[in-house]
């Protein structure tokens, strides 16, 4: 069809809005490139699949999609209050957290208000603040040679809150980096910003988090009431494909996110299986051994090759190499691998690579070592 140019009648926000980039699904690098047997170390998905018991719960649900979904999610509501301490009314569900980050922008911006984030931070924050029309004011991060290298820099962050600013956004441990913060300093900058603004803590990869280094934002939701924990079910729960993911806040909050939320946005397989996910904390725990274990294998191998690895307490690594990223990207591809360049994020020379099965992170080690032209040191 005949494209026409709509630009012009687009709400200013979304006129300049350049769509969020995901990791190419395995099904069209096969088809585009013709390779077979490959693999997606892309989008911070489990490596170990989904767990059994959301998958089995799942099957139970089949015969009643023919419903809608219930509208508050109570039965998943009371268990995520229950594992948190929390009343249900301080929860708003989403499909996906990407799904609140967008309520949030939703309810407290709009142009002429201010959004404050690092650079490196998640991609969605900006496309969040910009589709509303808000400005976004972006913190230098930690410089490169920094213990903690492209981490949120708190001090900075500060720096950029103003009069206007109405968010704060700051994910812990960070996506792309895998940089964290250390939780009670983090704590202390949630607890030091002025009362005219809300300061979401991005928990995505909590989970993966192997020590109690970077804290647990929803036990401060007392002490801090502008504070908003985010939380998901497609990192280390495995449930990407459904969608579904968590806000935690005062139900002062909670209150205002849930009057933009859409009715029906979690599905009722979704909110079957988060319920039943939740309990398999065995599933949990076997999925952060074998991502700790990887986390070593890609560190080790990546330092083999040369790379330098960023310290990750995420599901992911990123790393920095002596050559453009989208080549190397280009090159994996080829080999049937699928990683993420982060051009995007103004990181050219970088990869950012899931941590997969001991033998995927072999052969992205193998297939790296191969292009670089040298051994990867096993
Ligand atoms: C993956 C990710 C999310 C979660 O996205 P969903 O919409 O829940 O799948 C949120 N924040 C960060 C930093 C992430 O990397």
């Amino acid at each position: 069809m005949k494209h026409y140019d709509f630009t012009d009648l687009a709400v200013p926000g979304v006129r300049q809005l350049k769509p969020y980039i995901p990791g190419k699904p395995t099904a069209e690098l096969e088809r585009e490139y013709g390779v077979s047997n490959s693999i997606k170390l892309a989008s911070n998905e489990n490596p170990l699949g989904a767990s059994p018991r959301a998958i089995e719960a799942m099957r139970g649900e089949l015969d009643d999609l023919w419903l809608y979904p219930d509208a508050n999610g109570f039965e998943l509501k009371q268990a995520l209050a229950a594992r948190h301490g929390v009343d249900p009314s301080c929860i708003t569900l989403g499909n996906g957290s990407n799904d609140v980050l967008v309520f949030l922008a939703q309810v407290f911006l709009q142009p002429g208000l201010e959004a404050v984030f690092s650079q490196y931070c998640f991609a969605v924050y900006p496309i969040a603040t910009q589709m509303v029309g808000a400005t976004a004011k972006v913190a230098p991060a930690l410089p490169a040679d920094h213990v903690m290298p492209l981490g949120h820099d708190l001090r900075a962050l500060y720096e950029q809150v103003g009069p206007d600013t109405r968010l704060v956004m700051v994910a812990n441990p960070n996506n792309p980096t895998g940089t964290w913060l250390d939780g009670a300093r983090l704590k202390d900058f949630v607890a030091s910003l002025p009362p005219h603004v809300i300061c979401v803590v991005d928990e995505a990869y909590t989970e993966y988090a192997e020590s109690d280094r970077l804290g647990d934002a929803s036990t401060w939701l007392d002490e801090c009431p502008s504070l908003v924990v985010t939380r998901t079910f497609s990192k280390a729960y495995g449930l990407a494909g459904l969608r579904v993911g968590y806000a935690l806040s005062n139900p002062g909050i909670s209150d205002l996110l849930n009057r933009v939320r859409p009715a029906f946005n979690v599905n009722s397989l979704a909110l079957t299986a988060a319920r039943a996910a939740l309990d398999d904390q065995a599933f949990i725990d076997h999925s952060r051994e074998v991502n700790s274990a990887g986390l070593v294998q890609l560190g080790e191998g990546l330092g083999h090759l040369g790379a330098r690895v960023v310290p990750s307490a995420a599901n992911f690594v990123l790393a920095e190499f002596d050559r453009s990223g989208a080549e190397l990207n280009e090159q994996l591809l080829r080999a049937g691998i699928i990683v993420r360049p982060v051009a995007n994020y103004g990181l050219e020379n970088y990869l950012r690579i899931t941590v997969g099965t001991e033998a995927q992170n072999q052969r992205v080690l193998d297939a790296l070592g191969t292009i670089l032209g040298q051994s990867s040191g096993q």
